[in-house]
């Protein structure tokens, strides 16, 4: 056993070298990794596209074909699209229920509205008869008899 290899140079059985495009991103204490993303993608394939990145954005997008190869041994189907598709349900159950909510809310609220406007009203002809504005008319000038 050689120790050093990569995982990528590890599983083709080859020697790593110091500039393995592979080394920085699949460490050999990991062989999961580059098993997924050989079996999805392949691995001259992987290479490839890891060559042709800037190095800045190897590592995510080494991250990120590990993900999605897992996905798609997990559901062989629809891989990621299957968690993006069932994370866009959850954001659509939760709108909903949020609107539901909110409309809820506004029932109540206009409901306690007409319930504090109901229990205003006592209140205002008992305010309007101490100022004596009912009792101005009942004994006012239009019910005095001529
Ligand atoms: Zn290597």
């Amino acid at each position: 056993m050689i120790l050093g290899r990569c995982a990528a140079c590890k599983s083709q059985r080859k020697r790593c070298p110091s500039d393995c495009v592979f080394s920085p991103y699949f460490p050999p204490d990991n062989p999961e990794r580059f098993a997924s993303v050989q079996k999805i993608y392949g691995a001259s394939k992987v290479e490839k596209m890891l060559q042709e990145l800037p190095p800045h954005l190897r590592a995510h997008a080494a991250d990120v074909l590990c993900f999605e190869a897992q996905c798609r041994i997990q559901d062989p189907v629809y891989g990621c699209v299957g968690i993006i598709s069932q994370l866009h349900q959850q954001i659509q159950d939760a709108e909903r229920q949020l609107a539901m909510t909110q409309a809820q809310l506004a029932i109540y609220n206009s409901n306690n509205i007409i319930v504090q406007q109901l229990s205003q009203i006592p209140q205002i002809e008992e305010n309007a008869s101490n100022f004596n504005i009912l009792g101005q008319f009942q004994n006012g000038p239009f019910t005095q008899a001529p």
